[in-house]
């Protein structure tokens, strides 16, 4: 007999956190169906209403934080610290979407440019209905609710998929909107493995698909919404590059490198675990790196890895860097299951997995190139474009590499930035996947423009 539920487990200990139900396709679709006519009401109750009801909603996530950071520390085995910081961001995305949603989507006059028409045009962004969210575990609540935040305000009602690593954190956010919007389930989790988030996007009452999480499942995902021509929003991962120019103010450099290479354990979609550095301060960088490396240790600055097939990925590239290139720090020696311990490679062959496949894991290849055209192009020779780095004190030479990067967002002197920016549209490209979620971009994301022409 199949078992109808799962436990989520803290990753650290083994401990049983929580038991879920594995929603069967039956109750994926009842719940389409309740959030089908709850999303009528939702659009219907106006934008005011809904700004009034968002900003509620993250006065009761606030007062309700300590609890929602333990299970995501439960959950993850993320330091509460971190838990807490991811929170504080996610709260910054709501506010903006609640406050900004009306600006970016109500009716506005439109010049027509007709030439002997006497026109007068308008165009607004409506709601699209029934919005399912599938969303990963690394980042529990500030990843999917990067794109519930913006699809609610946008006048949609939502089913959100947790990841089954991360369910508890998943239902307690649907279950804390329940008190800001009591009247319908305005906003429905779903859980189970990854058959309930099949059933979720086959759903054809579903009128657009926000997802995160890896490259495959993407594919799988947009196989499902082809049938019933549902559009889709793909965050998917990354490998992501770290470009550090001549000119760059090593220590900065290798303050932000370290940080944004073992935050979360490397856990990260947009982590960095590529760095080109250019010859002139090759080994003064690297003397930096190999100095602020000595005192970062799993279990101390970070957590575990939180699922447990991703140790043996992360282990084979830790291998296969370790015996192609020269060991800076760690080796496979740093693989404590489910610690790793921070690792880094240099002169690693371009064409290795280590390279070129996603790691997740607290690790990083270094390699020394002639100048910063050399690490750009090594950079972009990736099949993923999501984020990156440059440092350099040269403010136009930075930001025209950072338009030559192939990634949809790049940092100059700071790392990760620009995923905590609400007014920033976050998303990438290639195989890091396509659509926005965040800002403007975010907001129309999930919703349909509508033109209107008037013959005066
Ligand atoms: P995953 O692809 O294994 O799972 C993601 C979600 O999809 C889960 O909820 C899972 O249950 C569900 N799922 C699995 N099979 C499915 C199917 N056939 N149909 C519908 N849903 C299905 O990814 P993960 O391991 O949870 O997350 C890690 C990945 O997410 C990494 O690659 C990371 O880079 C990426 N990520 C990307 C971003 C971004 O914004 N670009 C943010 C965070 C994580």
């Amino acid at each position: 007999m199949t078992t109808l539920t799962f436990d989520s487990l803290n990753p650290a200990t083994g401990e049983i956190v929580g038991s879920h139900p594995k929603q069967t396709p039956d109750a994926v679709h009842q719940a389409v169906g309740r959030a089908e006519e709850a999303a009528a009401w939702w659009a219907a109750l106006g934008p005011a209403e809904r700004r009034r009801r968002l900003l509620d909603y993250k006065a009761v996530l606030t007062q309700h934080l300590r609890e929602l950071a333990e299970l995501i520390h439960q959950e993850t085995g993320k330091p509460v610290g971190d838990a807490t910081l991811e929170l504080v961001l996610t709260l910054t995305h709501l506010d903006w979407a609640a406050r900004n949603a009306q600006k970016v989507l109500g009716r506005r006059r439109v010049a027509t440019g007709m030439i002997g028409l006497n026109l007068a045009a308008t165009l607004e962004y409506l709601p699209l209905g029934v919005v399912a969210v599938i969303g990963p575990w690394n980042y529990p609540v500030f990843t999917p609710m990067g794109s519930i935040a913006y699809a609610l305000a946008a006048g949609n009602a939502i089913v959100f998929k947790p990841s089954e690593l991360t369910p508890g954190v998943g239902v307690r956010l649907a279950e804390l909107f329940a008190e800001s919007v009591p009247e319908h389930p305005v906003f429905q989790t779903v859980t189970g493995l990854g058959e309930t988030g099949a059933a979720l996007a086959a759903d054809p009452r579903v009128k657009k698909v926000a997802f995160t999480g890896s490259t495959a499942t993407a594919k799988r995902v947009m196989a499902a919404c082809a049938e019933n021509l549902t559009p889709i929003v793909a965050e998917c991962g990354g490998k992501d590059a770290f470009i550090v120019d001549a000119d760059a103010d090593l220590g900065a450099a290798a303050d932000a490198c370290l940080w944004g290479a073992m935050a979360n354990a490397g856990q990260t979609c947009v982590g960095v675990e590529r760095v080109y550095v250019v010859d002139a301060v090759y080994e003064s960088f690297m003397r930096e790196l190999s100095e602020r490396v000595t005192k970062v240790k799993a279990g101390e600055q970070y957590g575990p890895i939180t699922m447990p097939g991703q140790v043996e990925i992360i282990k084979r590239h830790i291998d296969d860097a370790t015996k192609a290139g020269k060991v800076i720090t760690g080796g496979p020696d740093s693989v404590r299951a489910p610690f790793v311990d921070p690792v880094i490679v240099e002169d690693v062959p371009e064409d290795s997995p280590a390279v070129r496949e996603e790691t997740f894991g607290p690790t990083i290849t270094v390699r020394r190139t002639r100048d910063a055209q050399e690490a750009l192009s090594l950079a972009n020779a990736s099949t993923y474009g999501l984020g990156g780095t440059i440092f350099s004190r040269n403010a136009r030479r930075a930001t025209e590499l950072a338009r030559l990067m192939r990634s949809g967002m790049t940092a100059i002197n700071s790392v990760i930035s620009f995923a905590g920016v609400p007014s920033l549209p976050f998303g990438g490209i290639g195989d890091s996947g396509f659509g926005r979620i965040h800002g403007a971009d975010g907001l129309r994301e999930f919703a349909r423009p509508k033109a209107i022409a008037r013959q005066r």
